[in-house]
């Protein structure tokens, strides 16, 4: 039976393949016996590749998704009785089956609004400061994603000023970087600076989004919240014996920055869809294309006609617009065949 890659698609950046530099580091890493549970070389490689990424002392761990990186981050810096600001929107919330709540054996996630996926620091202000009592789940974490969930870019003066709002509110800070690289890519800037010297006490960092097979790693800029981490992933299940092929490769894609490089030829590629369809008329985008996401407003018809055609792309994101997703496979000719069709099965009055 002969299996017929998907074509079409702009549904997700995890739809794309391994990218050439993982895989070569997969190759690299399947070299006879190692070490199992992390205690190999290239996992150490990979660390270091991560605290030079960085340029500070981190402490990282490797996971094989968003949804355990995310809530066990999260469980490490909470107590069951504390509670973790987010998005109304963020992943957290709307799409890890109550993951944090069940990591943390109860921690409430409290949700505030905001424009374009970014969260409204005078709700937060609001949502730590209506109550202070005892009944009320105490307000110890602020989950931030980056990019957001509507394909926008925390700039690094936003970090700041959030970073004010949490020192000032004694919040802990949580970046979920599921797509971090392609913030770094969109803001050309160390990723110190949209990181640690922001105030970021955990990312979790997304490696399957941007080339790997799979893999995120849990990076805690803060040492002391680290402790017995490694417990608490292997009691999640997250703790992979053969550890090297999730951690090699880190080490091929943070080699040569091919993980910017991907990370900027995906959000490349959103702009010039971005462009191409806004410039159909009846098509309008909804939020700001900022790094490789394209939200769009269409007609409930144009959606089936895109459909019926074999596009395959998402409307539950966010408010329920069309998603496309550019990816470090994403090409010219796919951009200019979904920018074609949804010209040509667009009615004009
Ligand atoms: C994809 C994604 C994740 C990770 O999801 P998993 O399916 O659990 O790997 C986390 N956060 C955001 C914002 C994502 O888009």
């Amino acid at each position: 039976m002969t299996i017929k890659p998907l074509k079409n698609q702009f549904a997700s950046d995890n739809y794309a393949g391994i990218c050439p530099e993982a895989w070569q580091a997969l190759q690299q890493a399947d070299s006879g016996y190692a070490t199992s549970y992390g205690d190999d070389p290239w996992t150490a490689k990979a660390c270091d590749a991560l605290r030079n990424f960085f340029e500070t002392d981190c402490e990282v761990f490797f996971v094989f998704n968003g949804t355990a990186a995310n809530s066990l981050a999260l469980a490490s810096l909470c107590q069951s009785y504390h509670s973790v600001i987010c998005h109304e929107t963020a992943h957290v919330e709307t799409d890890e089956c109550g993951a944090s709540q069940f990591f943390s054996n109860g921690t409430k996630l409290l949700i505030v609004g905001g424009k374009d996926g970014k969260v409204d620091l005078a709700e937060v202000e609001h949502t730590v400061k209506k109550r202070t009592d005892i009944h009320y789940p105490k307000p110890q974490v602020l989950s931030i994603t980056q990019t957001t969930e509507l394909g926008t870019v925390y700039t690094p003066e936003e970090l700041i000023a959030i970073h004010g709002l949490t020192k000032r509110l004694k919040l802990k800070l949580h970046m979920d970087g599921a797509r971090f690289a392609n913030a770094v890519a969109a803001l050309q800037v160390h990723p110190k600076e949209v990181t640690w010297r922001a105030g970021v006490d955990v990312l979790t960092f997304g490696g399957t989004k941007n080339g790997m097979p799979m893999g995120e790693a849990v990076v805690f800029f803060d040492n002391k919240l680290a402790r017995e981490f490694d417990y608490r992933c292997k009691q999640a299940g997250q703790l992979a014996s053969k550890m090297r092929y999730l951690s090699a490769p880190w080490f091929g894609l943070l080699k040569n920055d091919a993980m910017l490089r991907h990370a900027g030829h995906a959000n490349t590629c959103a702009h010039k869809l971005a462009e191409a369809v806004s410039a159909i008329p009846g098509v309008e985008l909804v939020h700001p294309t900022e790094a490789n996401a394209v939200f769009v407003r269409l007609p409930e018809d144009t959606i089936s006609a895109l459909r019926n055609k074999g596009w395959v792309f998402y409307t539950f994101i966010g408010s329920g617009h069309c998603r496309f997703m550019c990816s470090w496979a994403t090409t010219e000719d796919d951009i200019a065949s979904l920018a074609n069709d949804i010209n040509e099965v667009t009615k004009r009055p």
